[in-house]
């Protein structure tokens, strides 16, 4: 069966756009609302020579597992838990927000291998934030777009090692 790559992030940063732009079907729900996945989503991902399974996920708001919230973030953990590699998306607009480095804090203690990507940067936008990414203690941070398919041979070469 083939490698997977789950998707993770806070809401509205692009996981479902990126995983649009992999999969190559207009499969995930986009929208502009925080959080609007309500699902673990999940497709073949292609990016040049490497297949893999992608898993688009959502939720990483609240911690109670009776809440919706609670529960979507529990399928996000466990998206992770079971994947090759976690891909985690900032948006490098915006830089660094609290659960973010919540988030950096959650993948640091767990055993999934993680790449860090800051979204929107398209054109020089986002190169602070890719900067700024360093410090959630993940790696050397690449840049993307989601939206308009930029960075894609990075996403590639740091995907490669683990699919
Ligand atoms: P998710 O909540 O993390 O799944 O984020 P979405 O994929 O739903 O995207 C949230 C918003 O960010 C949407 O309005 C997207 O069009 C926008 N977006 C996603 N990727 C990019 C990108 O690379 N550049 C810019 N400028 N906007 C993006
Ligand atoms: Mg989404």
């Amino acid at each position: 069966s083939l490698p997977t790559v789950a998707i993770v992030g806070r809401p509205n940063v692009g996981k479902s756009t990126l995983f649009n732009r992999l999969v190559g079907k207009r499969i995930a729900l986009v929208d502009d609302r925080p959080g609007v996945t309500r699902d673990r989503r999940e497709g073949e991902g292609r990016l040049l020579d490497l297949e893999f399974r992608v898993m688009d996920t959502a939720g990483f708001e609240d911690h109670d597992p009776a809440s919706l919230p609670g529960r979507m973030r529990a399928q996000t953990e466990a998206a992770v838990r079971e994947a090759d590699v976690a891909l985690f998306l900032i948006d490098g607009r915006e830089g660094l927000t609290p659960l973010d480095e919540e988030i950096a804090r959650w993948l640091r203690s767990g055993k999934t291998p993680v790449v860090v990507a800051a979204n929107k940067a398209e054109g020089s936008a986002g190169e602070a934030g890719r900067l700024e990414a360093f410090a959630l203690g993940l790696g050397e941070p690449i840049a993307i777009s989601a939206e308009h398919g930029e960075g894609l041979v990075d996403l590639f070469e740091v995907l490669r090692p683990h699919v």
